[in-house]
């Protein structure tokens, strides 16, 4: 099954309103044909950025958003607001949401599934801490986060689950292609099993952690690998490039 593959860069807390848009420019200015580029910018910074990209082919996405439609919520941004303002795509159950501001796996969900009901597409992430790799519970870690997704978003093209070791982070130690490909098959069949077969086989697995322009093409070359969500080397154009040509 041919899947597209996505890359996407989270530039996290990260960025001016200037140099987000002299690099959003940049990058579009450099996505080649055959794959699918977006980036998930600050809330503050969506507007200027979509639309100084407007007429490429980058895609602009959020790191976050609130599974309520409006109302009094201090500090939440809508679906709606997240469309207004230009994203296409949205980031839920990034680890730094799960395990750094406490989000629970049963929030993460709502936020998946009122993103994917209004429109978005939705970039799923999961993945295990290190403490848990090390009990061998990874497979029984990433099952259960998703389980807690459940089986209602059922358009492939919208849905795509990021495969994130927590230990790999923003920590410089990617998971070896191995390590990658084992977990990615395990959740394309767990995929299949809360899904069906149809989907899993379509639905696009990234794989997020560490990636670089050097470990770009063996973790992207992997059969279940379709993709990678970029942190640290998406906020400089030409390592994020690297990689987005590495997909090719
Ligand atoms: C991420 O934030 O999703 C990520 C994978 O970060 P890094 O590439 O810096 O490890």
């Amino acid at each position: 099954m041919a899947r597209s593959p996505f890359i996407a860069g989270n530039w996290k807390m990260n960025t001016t309103k200037a140099s987000a848009v002299d690099l959003a420019n940049a990058v579009a200015a450099g996505v080649p044909a055959g794959v699918e580029t977006g980036i998930a910018v600050p809330f503050v910074y969506i507007d200027a950025v979509a639309q100084a990209v407007a007429h490429s082919k980058l895609v602009v996405g959020a790191q976050d958003v609130y599974f309520e439609k409006a109302g009094a919520f201090t500090g939440e941004v809508s679906v709606d607001m997240l469309k207004d303002v230009g994203a296409h795509f949205v980031l839920t159950g990034h680890s730094e949401r799960r395990h750094v501001l406490n989000e629970p796996g049963e929030l993460v969900s709502k936020k998946a599934h009122a993103a994917y009901a209004g429109g978005l597409t939705v970039v799923h992430c999961v993945g295990e801490k290190l403490e848990e790799r090390d009990a061998n519970t990874t497979f029984a870690v990433v099952e259960k986060q998703l389980n807690e997704l459940s089986t209602k978003m059922d358009n492939p093209n919208r849905v795509v689950i990021a495969y994130e070791p927590v230990w790999a982070i923003g920590t410089g130690r990617n998971a070896t292609d191995a390590q990658a490909q084992e977990v990615h098959a395990f959740v394309r069949q767990t995929v299949a099993k809360i899904w069906n077969k149809d989907f899993a086989d379509k639905v696009r697995i990234q794989y997020g952690g560490s990636m670089k322009p050097e470990n770009a093409k063996g973790l992207l070359g992997q059969p279940d690998v379709d993709g990678g969500l970029i942190g640290g080397a998406a906020l400089k154009v030409d390592s994020f490039l690297a990689i987005v040509n590495a997909a090719v």
